[in-house]
């Protein structure tokens, strides 16, 4: 794999997962060869934005995995027996998935791999990404404070394990009604001040969309979906983190809670 970059959030249900399966498909669109693991053990959603797949096994007993949009991906609940079973963080037993999920698995040629990382910064957080060699993390965060701070955290947190920030996706940015308004509901342009106060490149922002959350449901990323007017946006933000991924050094982040 010649990229390995992270897709992590402070806070759950700001639609990192979401943006993770978006950003791997529109990158695959883009050319790009592109794997998708779903590390996020509180709640595996990648399964289901990506539209199902399960576990088979090659002839050197390598995993396979799935194939959707272009884009090959496995998720930490393709090893649980039911599907609906709590993934129960274990140090032993989690590093031994990890290990399955990325060497125990037949990828073949791989340009970049996104990892969803679970939401927060605990233990779990920090010991995953010494686990796996990132090359960088991408931030999701919605524009409200209560998100923001939490995204400050994982900025320090990544910081310690020395991970790079590649730059901060704004989700829930708004929302268009039908009467024309753009309702604000979790506050606008919190990830931009967030980027120019700490240095960090903001990768652009989405909408809140029903059109995103009920392809989500049914297994159709937005990129993919015509009737999805943010589909533009996901796209946008993938060509701005290529850019970021192919270019420069990665900003010098300088945070003091
Ligand atoms: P996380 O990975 O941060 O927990 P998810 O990606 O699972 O969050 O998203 C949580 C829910 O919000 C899902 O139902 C998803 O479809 C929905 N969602 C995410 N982003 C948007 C958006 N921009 N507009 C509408 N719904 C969204």
């Amino acid at each position: 794999m010649k990229k390995i970059i992270a897709v992590a959030s402070g806070k759950g249900g700001v639609g990192k997962s979401t943006v993770a399966a978006n950003l791997a498909v529109a990158l695959a669109e883009s050319g790009k060869k592109v794997a998708l693991i779903d590390c996020d053990f509180y709640g595996p959603s990648i399964p289901i934005l990506m539209g199902g797949g399960t576990l088979s096994s090659d002839n050197n007993d390598k995993f396979i995995p799935a194939l959707k949009y272009g884009v090959k991906y496995i998720s930490i609940s393709f090893f649980l027996k039911n599907a609906d079973d709590p993934v129960i963080w274990r140090g032993p037993m989690f590093g031994k998935a990890i290990k399955q999920l990325f060497s125990d698995t037949n990828w073949g040629d791989i340009d970049i791999c996104l990892v969803d990382m679970p939401p927060g910064t605990g233990d779990a957080q920090l010991s995953l990404s010494q686990l796996v060699n990132l090359d960088g993390v991408v931030m999701v965060t919605t524009p409200q404070e209560v998100s923001l701070s939490d995204v400050r955290r994982a900025v320090n947190m990544f910081k310690q394990v020395n991970v790079g920030i590649l730059g901060v996706v704004e989700n829930m940015a708004g929302f268009s009604g039908d009467d024309g308004k753009t309702y604000d509901l979790f506050g606008s342009g919190g990830g931009k001040e967030l980027c120019s106060k700490y240095d960090l490149d903001f990768l652009g922002s989405i909408p809140i969309e029903i059109a995103i959350r009920e392809g989500g449901d049914r297994g159709e990323p937005a990129v993919v979906n015509e009737k999805c007017k943010s589909a533009e946006n996901f796209k946008s933000i993938a060509k701005n983190l290529l850019e970021r991924i192919e270019t420069a050094e990665l900003p010098k982040v300088n945070i003091v809670n």
